[in-house]
């Protein structure tokens, strides 16, 4: 049985939030659709307070951003972004294309098509997140991908110059100093100074998230990504200082990021609760992390490890970070996460800065039918066919010819009985 020794916001005032996020979505989506880039530079100087001459930055402006970090900087998000590219160069090279004969003279196939042109979010509204950088433009490169954009909001008031340098490390061929909705809604429709792309992937708040959301059919997106969330399931082997460090860690992303503990020690859960408290008192971030903590932090206790199990995969969350005596369990039986982080000596950070995994996860319960961003997610999987023989053709088109009739399909019907008349023995098809 599951105890909850403390409860998170309740799922309606959720719904309200989500309500009122989406009206302001479609009204920006509108006016950028409606008026292009006067009505991106209205929101942006509204929301943002940015009005620059451009929203691009010219090769001087980027020059100079990197001329601006330190060389430990610069080797620092070099380091990062060498773990992502061999991580996603593998997972590039285990996509084969696939050509094969699989009934005598018919040959089935599919190509891995890089998408065209795509626009990635780097969120900067409250962190710098130049970490995106490396997972949206650089995986996107590694793909193929011919024109990647990259945007980020200005962080106080200016480009950063560390998310400028690690967009251009990471191999954009544009980059954009914008954000939120506007910057989205401008990458998927055009507008008069921005040629629209074909998909738009990358984290950020609930309005970008949104915006996403809103704009799938007419481009495609990678996942709905948005506030992150994290959960640590532990078990007396843990401490409450680690549990506590690896919540927080997470919540400080923002007001609305939840964090939950799911123990099968009550005793840790205590200490935990009352370490949060302590570190609360000191974290620098604590302003966000507290609320996020008070509003939707929960510490759950369960009975066994198997209902810990069954907890965390109907919580389908984005980050789960198991510190647990026997970590592989979960990775043997879990379904529903973003990313796993198996055992005390890694932890959630690494996964967001450093380790080589991508960041991009998903949230919102999204994690029961989608994994994170990834190289694949650039790629279109597209298949091909085709008939080597006069026999296979009439063959198929006899078995097609009696389908289509099942389905009072006439006009299908005739393109498979031309197929027999014209390449079978048959006479006598219709
Ligand atoms: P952000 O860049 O996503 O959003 C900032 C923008 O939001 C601003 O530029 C502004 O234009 C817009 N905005 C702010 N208030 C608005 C309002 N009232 N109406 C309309 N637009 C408004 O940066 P952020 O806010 O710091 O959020 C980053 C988010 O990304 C966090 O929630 C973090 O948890 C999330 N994140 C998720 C993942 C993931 O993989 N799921 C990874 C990293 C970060």
């Amino acid at each position: 049985m599951i105890r909850y020794l403390k409860r998170g916001k309740d799922v309606q005032v959720r719904a309200e939030d989500d309500a009122k996020v989406r009206a302001t979505v479609e009204g920006i989506i509108k006016a950028v659709e409606a008026r292009g880039d006067s009505a991106v530079r209205d929101f942006s100087r509204q929301f943002d307070n940015w009005d620059p001459a451009d929203f691009r930055l010219s090769i001087d402006e980027i020059e100079k951003a990197r001329k601006s970090l330190s060389a430990r900087e610069i080797e620092d998000i070099s380091f990062a972004q060498t773990q992502v590219r061999n991580f996603a160069q593998i997972q590039r090279d285990s996509m084969k294309d696939v050509e094969v004969e699989t009934f005598p003279g018919v040959v089935l196939g599919h190509r891995n098509i890089p998408v065209n042109a795509v626009g990635c979010y780097i969120p900067g509204g409250k962190y710098p997140l130049l970490a995106s950088a490396h997972m949206s433009v650089l995986t996107a490169k590694v793909a193929g991908v011919k024109r990647v954009v990259a945007t980020a909001p200005p962080y106080q008031g200016a480009p950063h110059p560390a998310i400028v340098t690690a967009m251009s490390m990471a191999g954009a061929d544009e980059i954009l100093v914008l954000g939120g909705v506007q910057a989205v809604v401008a990458m998927a429709v055009g507008t008069q100074s921005i040629a629209p792309v074909d998909m738009l992937v990358g984290p950020g708040n609930m309005y970008v998230a949104e915006a996403k959301r809103q704009l799938y059919g007419r481009v495609g997106i990678d996942l709905f990504a948005g506030p992150t969330e994290t959960l640590v399931i532990a078990d007396e082997t843990a401490d409450g200082e680690m549990c506590a460090v690896d919540l927080l860690g997470q919540a400080e992303h923002g007001p609305t990021s939840p964090a939950i503990l799911l123990t099968t020690s009550e005793q840790l859960a205590r200490d935990t609760m009352a370490e949060i408290e302590r570190q609360l008192a000191i974290l620098p971030t604590a302003a966000i992390a507290s609320v996020s903590w008070a509003e939707y932090g929960e510490v759950i206790v369960c009975d066994t490890q198997e209902e810990m199990l069954q907890k965390a995969d109907e919580l389908a969350f984005e980050h789960v970070q198991v510190i647990t005596r026997d970590p592989d369990y979960f990775l043997q039986h879990m379904t529903n996460y973003g990313g796993l982080f198996l055992g005390a000596r890694t932890n959630v950070s690494f996964g967001d800065k450093v380790i080589g995994t991508n960041h991009t996860l998903p949230t919102n319960r999204n994690a029961r039918y989608t994994g994170g961003l990834w190289v694949g997610k650039f790629l279109k999987t597209c298949t091909y066919q085709k008939v080597l023989t006069d026999e296979a053709s009439a063959l198929m088109g006899e078995y097609c010819s009696r389908l289509c009739h099942m389905e009072n399909f006439a006009g299908h019907g005739e393109q498979a009985n031309l197929r027999v008349r014209r390449y079978g023995t048959r006479a006598d098809v219709p």
